[in-house]
């Protein structure tokens, strides 16, 4: 049998299949808060500048005409992937409204880390097929260079403005920004939207997301999210908090209620995106957009905004315990809740969240780009520090062993596997690791997720799962993704690396680093100490990938990579040894 959601859980409502992620979210017949009702969906942190949702709505449409005459698209014609943009850009009070407007069309938005360099976006934007590209003047220098690799030209790279009039690009071009679409599509006739002619499950099939992931193993995929995961996995988070919610209400004598919420984390990044963003905007949330981490300026805005839901990932949280005394200079009354995810927040560091701030609910989620985020989450009601929380509603789970077999008890660990409406589609063209990955059983449709859990009960008796370590390649910095085969395949490209593997190791402000084992190239021709070695070696990979991917972990030299008979790199012994030898240390 598998696990499902706690009692107290409410149903799963319905789940449209036939609307666009948009229309689903100004639908005022769910009787939720809706974003029409919100005072202002996305402000921004630093500006002050919001629009509110009326305009957010008239932005959209206009941004839609003025897109559909940009690129001569009709919302009704042609499949999605011939309409697919790219997004690589810091947030935005835009960055949302922009990827809607998107989907009006019956396109596709690829978010890519705004942390890329020109190599990284430009292999997304290949392999998304992207026609067009939306920056910000920051990645503008990069994102023109990728561009050009991929036959986008520099009239189809757009600016989304950070600060009102600042247009002109680096390379003295004029781009169009975001605005000039708006201005003019507001002269164009009105649009139908795309999901008008959408019949029944259509919303269910088509992509609205093409987010990138390493998955299980291997280099980034696309991941195809389509309309009715965002919806579903939107519904999932909102319904599994409304007890908590409705509680709070009734202490509080509020009928309804809306939070301010922080928008630091990447809208790239599935958890930005969809957590941060939709869940938010759908219950009339307000959004505090923030570009990027600056500590002093997010503690400024938490005070500025009176801020009462916090999004983070664990090396933020990590950075404020580190810094009690600056945190101090502010005043965070008004936070009610931290949400932590993207990577493991260890119990240590909640215990000294909590003895800055007691009254925080410190809560932690688990999810993956390919579940469209949340799979579990603690609730202020049944929080247990170390856990990762209750299924949500719709969701169901097995543990599975190595050997295949199904557990069904208490405490004993095994590979997650998740069924939930929110699981995507697949990745894009790779049937292989679309079948590998997205399994089905008796019962339907399961993703493994390459995460080992436990399933215990919480001190308030409901079944929390908690991840207990990561089976699959994956690395996480920072809770940015970090594809060990990418970096194996870079590292060979080293005159003096022969053979390699890379494992991710812990790190007390990343989470995990990248290191890297090296076979040195036999009778190579760099006479170089190893010291030197090395460092040429860390180089390469500083020189070629975004920051966050450095081999922070170091460089060894060993003998030889240790492999199964069919050539598969072991990287769990790897991972077991570098284990081992740091409990000894
Ligand atoms: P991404 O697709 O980038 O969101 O990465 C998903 C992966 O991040 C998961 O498969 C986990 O390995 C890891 N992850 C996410 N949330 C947590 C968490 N709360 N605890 C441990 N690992 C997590």
């Amino acid at each position: 049998m598998p696990f499902g959601p706690p009692t107290w859980s409410p149903p799963l409502p319905h789940v449209p299949d036939s609307i666009s992620i948009e229309t689903f979210m100004w639908d005022e017949s769910n009787g939720r808060h809706p974003l029409a009702k919100s005072q202002d969906p996305f402000t921004d942190g630093l500006t002050g500048r919001s629009y509110k949702a009326s305009e957010v709505k008239e932005r959209i449409d206009h941004l839609a005409r003025g897109l559909c005459k940009e690129f001569g698209w009709a919302p009704d014609q042609g499949s999605e992937w011939d309409k697919v943009i790219g997004i690589f850009s810091l947030n935005t009070i835009d960055y949302v409204p922009l990827t809607w407007a998107t989907h009006r069309l019956g396109g596709v938005a690829t978010c890519a880390n705004a942390a890329y360099n020109a190599h990284e976006l430009e292999y997304q934007l290949r392999d998304s097929g992207a026609k067009a590209v939306f920056t910000c003047l920051a990645l503008l220098e990069t994102t023109l260079a990728a561009a050009k690799k991929c036959n986008i030209p520099k009239e189809r790279v757009y600016i989304l403005p950070m600060a009102p009039g600042v247009t002109q690009g680096m390379d003295g071009y004029d781009h169009k920004t975001l605005e000039d679409i708006v201005i003019a599509g507001s002269k164009q006739p009105p649009l139908q939207a795309s999901d008008k002619s959408w019949k029944a499950g259509e919303g269910a099939r088509r992509t609205a997301y093409l987010c990138y992931s390493s998955g299980t193993s291997g280099l980034p995929k696309g991941v195809m999210i389509s309309h009715r995961n965002v919806i579903a996995n939107t519904l999932q988070m909102v319904t599994h908090e409304t007890p908590s919610r409705t509680e709070f209400g009734k202490k509080n004598n509020l009928q309804s209620f809306t939070e301010t919420a922080l928008g630091l984390l990447p809208m790239s990044h599935i958890y930005g995106l969809v957590v941060g963003s939709h869940a938010g905007a759908y219950r009339g949330d307000g959004v505090i957009v923030l570009p990027k981490y600056d500590f002093k300026i997010l503690l400024q805005t938490i005070q500025d905004y009176k801020i009462n839901m916090l999004y983070l990932v664990p090396p933020m949280i990590i950075h404020m315990t580190k810094a009690r005394d600056t945190v101090k200079q502010y005043d965070l009354s008004s936070v009610r809740a931290c949400f932590t995810g993207a990577a493991p927040l260890g119990k240590e560091t909640a215990d000294d969240l909590l003895s800055i701030f007691p009254d925080w609910a410190v809560r932690q989620g688990y999810g993956l780009t390919e579940t469209s985020t949340v799979v579990c989450s603690t609730v202020p009601d049944d929080i247990w520090f170390g856990s990762s929380g209750p299924l949500l509603p719709g969701i169901k789970a097995r543990l599975v062993t190595v050997e295949g077999n199904e557990i069904t008890g208490y405490n004993q660990p095994g590979e997650l596997w998740v069924q939930s409406p929110a699981v995507v589609l697949g990745y894009l063209n790779n049937p292989t690791a679309t079948r590998e990955t997205f399994v089905d059983e008796s019962d339907g449709r399961y993703m493994r997720t390459g995460d080992e859990a436990i399933i215990a009960k919480s001190p308030n008796g409901h079944e929390h799962v908690i991840i207990t370590d990561r089976i699959k390649e994956l690395i996480k910095v920072k809770g940015h993704q970090v594809a060990p085969a990418e970096l194996e395949a870079h590292l060979l490209t080293h005159p003096a690396v022969n053979d390699c593997v890379v494992i991710g190791i812990p790190s007390d402000r990343e989470g995990e680093v990248p290191k890297a084992f090296v076979v040195k190239t036999p009778g190579g021709s760099i006479e170089e100490s190893d010291a030197l070695l090395k460092r040429s070696i860390a180089k390469h990979v500083e020189m070629h990938k975004s920051d966050y991917k450095r081999l922070r972990g170091g460089v060894e030299f060993i003998d030889v990579v240790p492999k199964s008979p069919s050539g598969k790199i072991l990287r769990r012994l790897m991972r077991d040894r570098e284990r081992e030898r740091g409990r000894r240390e």
